[in-house]
């Protein structure tokens, strides 16, 4: 007797049937971000079936993460959130093929996450990465859908260069830094986050079955829930999609550093990669505080602060007031 069909649910629908399940199964997503909008959308991609999953995220899985972000558990607290996303979803569905990736969306780096990708899902927290994503997947013709949650309400358009406006249309011009609420100081309702991940999956898997995306922007009300849709035009004069400007692909930084959202975290990622030696940085940290390994990083309480090494030489630095003394102690301790 053949194993029953795992997707025989979605395969009755007209709307996917034998024909798009096998599609799915052909196609390769990105998410970029796995916190509660890319926990939710890549849970969903998964179990639809879409055959390649590249899963991505910078940081580490915190205990206030849990209240809101579906793929951890308290035993996933100080995993790269990559690696434990990547294990939930292999034990969720083994026929399909994730590749974690713990690394740090940049100019330097943004290519190739996105190579070969059919569709790109935004699961990031701030507006410098969604322009950087926005730019790299029109570069690329690859579609893009923007997702964002904060408080109680959230927001979701799929962009399929040249059909629909771009994430640049909709947002020519970047505020300054520090305008914006962020999810720390306005908080995030589990459920408004939830609903924003699914549009969103739900926007993904219909790109990859070749639907064209409406071009609305969907504003979700997740506490008395609400959808409404607002369409948004292509600008004539977008810098990105029309004059093919690449004002955030085109930069050039000598060590790249990120504040993480609503923390005293700075991720630092040094402009020369490699493997590094965690036995050797481990033995040499212990000596100074306590050292544990997580999963695949390295984790050091050092005179107050706290440093989260990835194998290729990226550090999250906790406990820092400013970047310079990110770079000061990243020097001291792990070295460039
Ligand atoms: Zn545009």
């Amino acid at each position: 007797m053949p194993p029953p069909n795992r997707y025989r649910r979605q395969e009755v629908l007209p709307e996917i049937g034998v024909e798009g399940q096998r599609k799915l199964a052909g196609a390769r997503a990105v998410v970029v971000g796995l916190g509660a909008l890319g926990s939710m959308s890549s849970d969903l991609l998964a179990r639809a079936g879409v055959g390649h999953l590249r899963l991505v995220d910078r940081d580490v899985v915190e205990l206030t993460n849990l209240q809101r972000q579906l793929l951890y558990s308290e035993r996933d607290v100080d995993r790269p959130k990559a690696e434990a996303a990547a294990e939930r979803l292999r034990s969720v569905n083994s026929e399909i093929e994730i590749e974690p990736v713990s690394k740090d969306v940049h100019s330097a780096t943004v290519r190739e996450i996105l190579r070969d990708a059919d569709v790109v899902v935004d699961g990031t927290d701030n507006l410098e990465t969604r322009f950087l994503i926005n730019e790299a997947a029109i570069e690329s013709n690859i579609p893009f859908v923007y997702g964002g949650a904060i408080a109680t309400y959230g927001m979701a358009f799929a962009i399929r260069p040249p059909v629909t406006a771009c994430f640049r249309c909709f947002n020519p011009k970047a505020p300054p830094p520090g305008s914006l609420p962020t999810c720390e100081t306005a908080g995030i309702f589990n459920a408004a986050s939830a609903m924003v991940g699914a549009i969103q999956a739900g926007e993904a898997l219909r790109l990859l079955l070749g639907e064209t995306p409406s071009g609305a922007l969907y504003v979700v009300d997740g506490w008395r829930p609400d959808v409404q849709k607002i369409r948004i035009a292509r600008r004539a004069d977008c810098p990105t999609c029309v004059l093919g400007e690449r004002e955030y692909l085109g930069a050039r930084r000598a060590q790249v550093l990120a504040s993480l959202c609503g923390s005293d975290t700075i991720s630092l990622d040094p402009v020369h990669r490699g493997t590094i030696d965690m036995e050797a940085v481990a033995n040499r940290l212990a000596v100074l505080g306590s050292t544990r390994r997580a999963g695949g990083v390295l984790v050091a309480e050092v005179e107050g602060h706290r440093l989260t090494i990835f194998p290729d030489g990226r550090a999250l630095i906790r406990g820092v007031k400013d970047e310079a003394e990110a770079r000061g102690v990243y020097a001291k301790y792990v070295g460039t």
